[in-house]
């Protein structure tokens, strides 16, 4: 028997940093100014700190993995000199009506499609019943009902519009007017072993 974690897995454009349309270019990823102390604390708190976002551009030709991963490496910078890391991060290149026809097709981590958080929870041994999914779309949301991990919107980027136009049955746990504000609603709400949902 293997010990699992819980994780929260961060949506990125709109909840880690500002949304700027499609983000082309390091210099337009600007990171909201808690981002990083979310995380340490996320971590601290026994959190697995995994990245899960939807990267269409990609599927436009508006960049490549190779940026998408420059990205990564960008995070994972500002989360050392932060005195934390991150676990993991997952990203979906895929469209269904791709520009580039490598990535046109339906997938299944496509958010709000679970499959990034699903291949997470096995390459990180992740218990999916005490994590959690911190988003500003409702497709983050989604994830976290396909999971049966807790769901938080958050109201930077997309949030404070998504949350007007609550689409029928995926309601969140909460509503949080930012990532950092998201930490502390979990911290004050530990999941015990009745609240875990399955
Ligand atoms: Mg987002
Ligand atoms: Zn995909």
């Amino acid at each position: 028997m293997s010990v699992t974690r819980p994780a929260a897995f961060l949506d990125r454009d709109g909840t880690i940093n500002e949304d700027a349309g499609y983000i082309d270019r390091l210099e337009r990823l600007v990171l909201f100014p808690f981002a990083i102390d979310a995380i340490r604390l996320l971590r601290r708190a026994g959190y697995l700190v995994v990245v899960v976002t939807n990267q269409a551009g990609v599927a436009k030709g508006l960049y490549s993995e190779a940026f998408v991963d420059e990205t990564r490496r960008f995070l994972e910078e500002q989360c050392a000199r932060g005195d934390t890391q991150l676990d993991g991060h997952y990203y979906c290149p895929h469209s269904p009506d791709a520009d580039v026809p490598e990535y046109r097709r339906e997938c299944d981590c496509r958010k709000p499609m679970p499959g990034m958080a699903l291949q997470a929870a096995r390459d990180l041994n992740i218990d999916l019943s005490r994590s959690v999914v911190v988003g500003d779309r409702w497709r983050d949301i989604a994830v976290a009902r396909h999971v049966g991990a807790r769901a938080i919107l958050v109201r930077t980027g997309y949030g404070a519009t998504e949350e007007l136009h609550p689409p029928p049955g995926v309601a969140p746990d909460a509503v949080c007017n930012n990532l950092i504000d998201a930490v502390v609603w979990l911290l004050d709400h530990p999941v015990t072993d009745a609240a875990a949902r399955h």
